[in-house]
C-alpha cells in the first residue's frame, strides 16, 4: 500500500553537508521525497515533536540538539513507506544499525543519529500535519 512518512534530517547531519548523501539513500530506496523544506526549529516545535519523550533523561539534551541548527523536514512517499524508512534509517543506537543503513553510515551518536521517521501511520499523519500543509506535499 502507498503511504507516507515524515522525515528529518537532524542537525548532526545538516551541519556536515550530508543532506544530499541522506536523500541519495532515501531515494535508492524507492521512497520518493514529495515534501522538503529546511528550518529552524524553534524549541517549543521541538518540545511539542518529541513530547513523548518529556519524561526521558535525554529529553533536555534531545530540544537542544534539534534546536542547535537547521533541519531538512520531509514527507516521503512509497510502498510500505513508515516501515521501509524505518528499515533506510537502520536501529536508534548506530552501533546496532544494520550494514548500509543511514544511522550505520552517518550516525554519531545514539542521540545524534542523523535521522527521524515516524514509527506509525497514525504517527505519520500527526507528524507530516505539524509541518507541512496538504498543498505543499506534491505526490
Ligand atoms: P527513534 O528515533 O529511532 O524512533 P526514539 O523514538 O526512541 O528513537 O528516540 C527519539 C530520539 O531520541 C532518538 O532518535 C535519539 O535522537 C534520542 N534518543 C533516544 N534514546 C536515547 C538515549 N538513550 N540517549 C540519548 N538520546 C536518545
Ligand atoms: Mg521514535
Amino acid at each position: 500500500m502507498t503511504e507516507r512518512t515524515f522525515s528529518i534530517i537532524k542537525p548532526d547531519a545538516t551541519r556536515r553537508n550530508l543532506t544530499g548523501a541522506i536523500n541519495a539513500v532515501i531515494e535508492a530506496a524507492g521512497l520518493r521525497i514529495v515534501a522538503q523544506r529546511r528550518v529552524k526549529l524553534t524549541e517549543a516545535q521541538a518540545k511539542k515533536f518529541y513530547e513523548v519523550h518529556a519524561e526521558r533523561p535525554f529529553y533536555g539534551e534531545l530540544v537542544a540538539q534539534m534546536t542547535a541548527e537547521p533541519v531538512v523536514v520531509q514527507v516521503l512517499q512509497g510502498d510500505n513507506a513508515v516501515l521501509k524508512y524505518r528499515d533506510v534509517m537502520g536501529a536508534t543506537n548506530p552501533e546496532k544499525a544494520a550494514e548500509g543503513t543511514i544511522r550505520k553510515q552517518f550516525a554519531l551518536s545514539i542521540g545524534e543519529n542523523s535521522v527521524h521517521g515516524s514509527d506509525s501511520l497514525e504517527n505519520a499523519k500527526i507528524e507530516i500535519e505539524q509541518f507541512f500543509t496538504e498543498d505543499e506535499i506534491v505526490g
